[in-house]
């Protein structure tokens, strides 16, 4: 029997996958041209869909790139010229900051550390600031930030630009792109697909910004600049041979998740996900990480354990069921839970049943 994962990147895959690979070797994805007409389609596809999905706005921009990581680098290169802003409150977040400073940018920070931090209308954004970066969903310690707060940074900062990284949350994470000017997320994570691609999106502000920057000299990165990469998106295309067959198979489950409905896949993720929290609150030892219920993230749930993931997780895999370490220095003291569109109810009953039936 094959193992169900709940770890949160690279995670048990959409139920559909065989199928759509099946799918791909008899109409020949895996050799057809990146400049096809073929290929063109599956780009137009995979781009409507992702926005009909999120509620994208049609004059955003989306474009394909090699993970999340990359996204904040080629954001950072391509909008700031020489201070960004990042609220952090984990490692992602943090992660975004350094990125910042390896490409010898400025960037301020505002760490986040009590909940009562997390009211964004008391964040003090430094008037150099030329974008604001936001992890919504910080995977690292199952902190999840309100959209709505997001929201009052743009009332208050309206002429700033706003990034948001939705790895984690996204598609079930409710953002208002009016509001943001850039959000990303890799497929590997809610989308249930192997790793390898993220999508970017962004708006005509950022674009603009990419190219004062370019006019002025700035070093806005070579093939994947936000400007190569909207002048190819026009036409359907990447600058790059692109990773063909994670854009086709984005568009298939993109389009199996609009037929399902977005409010359908958030009822289901909010009730999974009111089941681990239920059930860890009431555990005897392990409880969830983030106290706070207005802060818990419905996607990425954190448990302390105390010391015992080790312990935890072989037990587990035994079991045929896979969970995740603690991120960083709390490898040992938590375990890390993935609840993704993909993941069904069955699975997170097996899950629990199985800590019912831990030996303490
Ligand atoms: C996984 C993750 C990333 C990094 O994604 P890659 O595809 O590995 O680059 C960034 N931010 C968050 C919140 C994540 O969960």
């Amino acid at each position: 029997m094959k193992n169900i994962y709940f770890t949160i990147g690279p995670t048990v895959n959409h139920p559909n996958l065989l199928e759509y690979l099946n799918a791909a070797s008899k109409n020949d994805i895996f050799s057809i041209s990146h400049r096809s007409s073929t290929f063109l389609g599956i780009y137009k596809s995979a781009v409507s869909q992702l926005k009909k999905l999120m509620g994208i706005p049609k004059s955003y921009h989306v474009f394909f790139l090699s993970s999340s990581l990359e996204a904040m680098e080629r954001i950072i290169e391509n909008t700031v010229f020489r201070h960004s802003f990042h609220i952090i409150n984990g490692t992602f977040s943090k992660k975004f900051y350094e990125i910042a400073l390896l490409t010898k940018k400025y960037p301020f920070k505002k760490e986040l550390k009590t909940d009562s931090d997390y009211d964004f209308s008391k964040i003090q954004v430094p008037e150099k600031a030329e974008l604001i970066c936001i992890t919504q969903n910080e995977t690292s310690n199952g902190i999840a930030i309100n959209p709505l707060q997001i929201n009052i940074i743009k009332d208050l900062y309206p002429d700033k630009l706003i990034a948001v990284d939705i790895v984690s949350s996204a598609p079930n994470v409710r953002i208002d792109f009016e509001k943001i000017d850039m959000a990303f997320f890799s497929v590997q994570k809610g989308f249930g697909l192997p790793a390898g691609q993220a999508a970017l999106v962004i708006n005509e502000k950022a674009l603009s910004k990419a190219r004062v920057l370019q006019k002025n000299g700035e070093r806005i990165g070579s093939y994947h600049n936000f400007l190569s990469l909207a002048e190819k998106e026009s036409i359907n295309q990447t600058p790059e041979t692109p990773n063909v067959l994670s854009i086709y198979l984005l568009s298939k489950v993109t389009g199996e998740f609009i037929k399902k409905g977005l409010k359908n896949i958030r009822r289901e993720t909010d009730r999974k996900a009111g089941m681990i929290y239920d059930y860890f609150d009431l555990h005897k030892k392990f409880k969830p990480y983030v106290n706070n219920m207005a802060l818990r993230s419905k996607t990425t749930i954190v448990i302390d354990v105390r010391g015992q993931s080790k312990k935890i997780i072989r037990y587990l895999k035994d079991k045929g069921i896979i969970v995740g370490a603690g991120y960083g220095e709390n490898k040992a003291n938590h375990i890390r839970i993935a609840n993704f569109p993909s993941h069904t109810l069955s699975h997170v009953k097996k899950l629990l049943s199985a800590f019912d039936k831990m030996k303490s």
